[in-house]
């Protein structure tokens, strides 16, 4: 039976520690402000964007939406971001994506200054993980990390198989396990033979987009299995991990819902103090 990467608990004991943070800026004088920008009115969107909301409110952190129309302009969008740049009450900017199409999303990230760059998703935040240096890491890959180290599983010298290559999940994460000596394989939608290659993982992070796409076949006895996967099917949110025939064959597994998810938000909320801290 695998050991359970709770999600829920490893987030919570990490909140307790991030609330008296939060304190000790309050009581240093130091603003600690979250600004988070929703355009239009994906129903996806609006609950990632409420459950921000309330765990800035957990910690004590001013949180601020900004709900702009989906028709919005790019100019407007930017021209916001510009405000928020320059307002010392906010040490936090979030644009949540996707973008309804019509907008450039690389360019208004672009536009978010890096020190307030709370998702990890500006160039020289990405540029600074793959060259090495300190920056904003993305809440997602540094959730599977912080997971993972939290959980005891072995990192140096292991192999470890990240499935998809985005840049908000794939690519961080398979750079962070690299920091962390791993020796890592990126698959993806072209990769030929994937389970030869998951067969392989001591370490198996999955952030595909399809559901129960990861079966017990696919794993190795003892592996740590990640599910990043958040799909809808018929109503229910389930991972891209079959959680049924993996679950006995790995040594350890996180869950969907309670696992990466919760894990993102509490490390939002920590590069929110972080960038309020390094002010
Ligand atoms: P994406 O659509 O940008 O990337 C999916 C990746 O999967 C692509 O790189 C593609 O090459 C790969 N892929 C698709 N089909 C494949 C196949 N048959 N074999 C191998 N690889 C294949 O998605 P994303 O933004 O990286 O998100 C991935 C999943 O993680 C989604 O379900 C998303 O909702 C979820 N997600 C969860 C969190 C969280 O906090 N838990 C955060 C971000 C994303």
């Amino acid at each position: 039976m695998a050991i359970l990467m709770d999600g829920k608990i490893l987030s919570a004991e990490r909140m307790a520690q991030l609330r008296q943070r939060v304190d000790a800026l309050k009581a240093a004088g130091k603003p600690v402000g979250l600004a988070v920008i929703l355009v239009g009115d994906d129903p996806a969107s609006q609950v990632y964007v409420r459950n921000k909301g309330k765990a800035c409110e957990e910690l004590g952190i001013e949180s601020e939406t900004l709900r702009l129309p989906a028709d919005t302009a790019q100019a407007d969008l930017e021209a916001l971001i510009e405000r928020l740049n320059g307002d010392s009450r906010i040490s936090g900017i979030l644009v949540q994506l996707p973008l309804p199409r019509h907008l450039d999303e690389a360019a208004a990230l672009r536009k978010i200054i890096p020190e307030k760059d709370v998702d990890g998703f500006h160039i020289e935040n990405a540029g600074k993980l793959f060259t090495g240096q300190t920056g904003v890491v993305a809440c997602t890959p540094k959730g599977i990390l912080h997971m993972l180290k939290a959980s005891g599983v072995p990192l140096s010298g292991r192999e470890a198989v990240v499935i998809g290559r985005s840049n908000i999940v794939g690519k961080p994460v398979a750079m962070l396990l690299l920091n962390e000596n791993c020796t890592v394989t990126l698959c993806h939608s072209r990769t030929q033979d994937l389970a030869a290659h998951t067969r392989r993982a001591d370490i198996l992070v999955a952030a595909v987009g399809k559901p129960r796409f990861i079966t017990g076949d696919m794993v190795k006895p003892g592996a740590a299995v990640v599910d990043v996967g958040i799909n809808r099917v018929d109503g229910k949110v389930v991972g891209d991990v079959d959680f049924a025939s993996v679950e006995p064959v790995a040594g350890w597994i996180s869950p969907v819902p309670g696992g990466v998810g919760k894990m993102t938000i509490c490390m939002l909320m920590e590069n929110t103090i972080e960038a309020a801290e390094r002010r």
